[in-house]
């Protein structure tokens, strides 16, 4: 046997027992005479006394060794001498007095830290992924990560779910990215595409009766990596059979609360999840996924701004576009350079600028005079009309008011930077508080200014809301309704889903919308189409990133510190130096030619 116990296990009450331990290297301290090392496994660590008069075989090797190090102690557990305990450390009231050391491998000095804190930057890390992985916070993010799978796996079960692997070879599924292609050895000039997602696989199982499918899939989208996104990453897969919107929310919020109470009881739940629309979602907090642990809702006042002789205000508002802001409680006291530094950050978000009231006063809005209530540059009303727009946005004395005008995308946008700003500023998220909603009644279709055409605001399996099917006829497509919702957490979205389409005819009519002719509809979702016509039954489901949960849960803001072997943000494995040329044979083998 290697070992009998655990390094991070040892307690007092194994004081006294002979124990072999295995493990790394973490520290040697030379005590003139005694040698202290501290032993590390996965556990954590122990401290290994190694003294000449008890064995010189062991104060031997011990002289030998280095950090990182591989070896392997017999000895007996004791109480450490007293002032010496270490409450800091679990194993810290006990030590082992070596009776044996063995040196099971030797290690170079690693180009950094095996601790806590790397100090190394994440190129290096990624670089020498496997040492920054004995890191014992990596350690700690790979381990939850396991429990978060392994809970979904087990609920999932008890509820009559059945896992099923799907093909990572396969044909393009749309899911709004580029595909990886994968070049045919056998048919030469085909090529497969690797899943942006198991949709159409998924419903598929749906047709053939499986009836409640998941699968830990791993989904391969080939955008540019903007923020903290993957080539290929992790998600729960869900599908269900004769189910309506309630039915897969209301599942979907049981798994993650059990999730949550189970694997991180320590976080701050709000139960029952938030529950939004997407109009709801928009007009309050200017986008689909609001951080939803604290307020600083938004309100239009198109209507009042146009009361003023702000030069913006007004002429915004005669070109279609809105003034909406946001109360922000008890900031009024800001200097005015305060309030600049905010409109340099309302300008980087893209807006043209800032507008703020600053009620000063105690006494009710309509008695403040003049210097109680300070304007931004250009806009400057009677205390009467501020009394109402202080009514309509919920402000009170005290408060900041802070305007944007734009049009209403562009407003919201900003709006939503701007709200995320004042709550990081003021420290407004609870970072222990994990504030779940789901988002429903998505728009089906979004307009694509750039391609000039309608596109799925989620994909093209979404089934139109109940009684909007006859819209789809009309031309006022950008108004009707989707069976899709999302879930979001504390500003990120977590997961999308929705109840599909189960007709033929239904979802012909829908890639028609999106512009695919009959040739390209039958070539891509021919397999599809087929399917529906042999009895589909109703159904729906979710697909939650499990990278994104498994960052929050352990408090990373990058999803690759809980990815074993993740790519830097350029798409490169810096550990396996991928991508990577191959050799022409490979080429030939193929039939591929690289064109310069
Ligand atoms: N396939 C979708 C996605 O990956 C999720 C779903 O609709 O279930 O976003």
């Amino acid at each position: 046997m290697f070992r009998t116990a655990d390094c991070g296990s040892l307690r007092e009450t194994d004081i006294d027992s002979n124990q072999t331990l295995v493990g790394w290297v973490d520290r040697r301290r030379d005590h003139g005479g005694i040698i202290f090392i501290d032993l590390r496994d996965r556990s954590g660590l122990v401290q290994v006394v190694l003294n000449p008069e008890l064995s010189a075989q062991a104060y031997q090797v011990a002289e030998e060794l280095r950090s990182e190090w591989v070896v392997q102690i017999k000895g007996t557990v004791s109480r450490r001498p007293e002032g010496s305990e270490n409450p800091g450390m679990d194993t810290g009231m006990v030590e082992v007095i070596a009776d044996e050391a063995t040196v099971l491998n030797q290690s170079l000095t690693p180009p950094f830290y095996i601790a806590e804190d790397a100090g190394a930057d994440e190129s290096l890390r990624l670089r020498y992924r496997y040492l920054d992985l004995r890191r014992p916070p990596m350690l700690r993010n790979l381990t939850l990560r396991h429990r978060v799978v392994k809970f979904i796996r087990d609920f999932l079960d008890a509820q009559g779910f059945l896992e099923i692997e799907t093909p990572i070879l396969i044909k393009s599924t749309p899911e709004g990215a580029r595909d990886f292609l994968v070049p045919s050895r056998m048919q030469p000039g085909s090529f497969y595409a690797l899943p942006q997602s198991p949709q159409q696989l998924k419903q598929l199982l749906m047709v053939s009766g499986v009836e409640k499918y998941f699968q830990i899939a791993r989904c391969f989208r080939d955008e540019d990596l903007r923020a903290d996104r993957q080539l290929e990453f992790t998600q729960l897969d869900l599908e269900m059979s004769f189910v309506d919107e309630e039915d897969v929310l209301s599942l979907t919020e049981e798994l993650y609360s059990g999730l949550i109470e189970s694997v991180t009881p320590d976080k701050r739940l709000t139960k029952p999840f938030h529950r939004l629309t997407y109009d709801e979602a928009m007009s309050d907090y200017g986008t689909d996924k609001p951080d939803l642990r604290f307020g600083l809702k938004m309100t239009e006042v198109s209507d009042l701004a146009n009361e003023t002789e702000f030069r913006v205000f007004l002429s915004t508002v005669e070109r279609g576009g809105i003034v909406k802001g946001f109360v922000v409680p008890q900031q009024a006291i800001n200097t005015s350079s305060v309030m600049k530094e905010l409109e340099e950050i309302a300008k980087e978000a893209g807006a043209g600028g800032l507008s703020h009231i600053r009620f000063r006063g105690v006494s009710a809005i309509q008695d403040m005079n003049d210097e109680e209530i300070l304007y931004s540059a250009g806009l400057r009303m009677p205390s009467e009309w501020s009394q109402r727009l202080a009514d309509q946005m919920g402000a009170h004395p005290g408060d900041l008011v802070l305007l944007m005008a734009g049009q209403e995308k562009q407003v919201n946008a900003w709006l939503s930077i701007m709200r995320n700003h004042m709550a990081q500023r003021l420290e407004l998220a609870d970072p222990d508080a994990l504030a779940f909603a789901f988002i429903t009644e998505f728009p089906l279709f979004e307009w694509n200014e750039d391609a000039n055409r309608w596109d799925s605001s989620h994909h093209p399996f979404t089934s139109p809301a109940d009684g909007q099917e006859g819209m789809l006829d009309g031309n006022d497509l950008g108004s009707i309704r989707s069976k899709a919702y999302d879930m979001v957490c504390n500003g990120s979205e977590l997961a999308s889903g929705s109840i599909r389409i189960h007709r033929r005819e239904l979802q012909e009519k829908v890639f028609s919308i999106l512009g695919y002719d009959a040739g390209e509809t039958a070539s891509r979702f021919g397999q599809i189409l087929e399917a529906f016509e042999y009895g589909a039954p109703p159904h729906g489901g979710i697909a939650p990133g499990i990278d994104r949960l498994v960052a929050i849960l352990t408090g990373n803001t990058s999803i690759r510190e809980v990815i074993a072997f993740p790519k830097t943000q350029s798409g490169v494995d810096p550990l396996f130096d991928s991508p990577a040329p191959v050799s022409q044979a490979q080429l030939d083998e193929l039939s591929l030619r690289i064109s310069d």
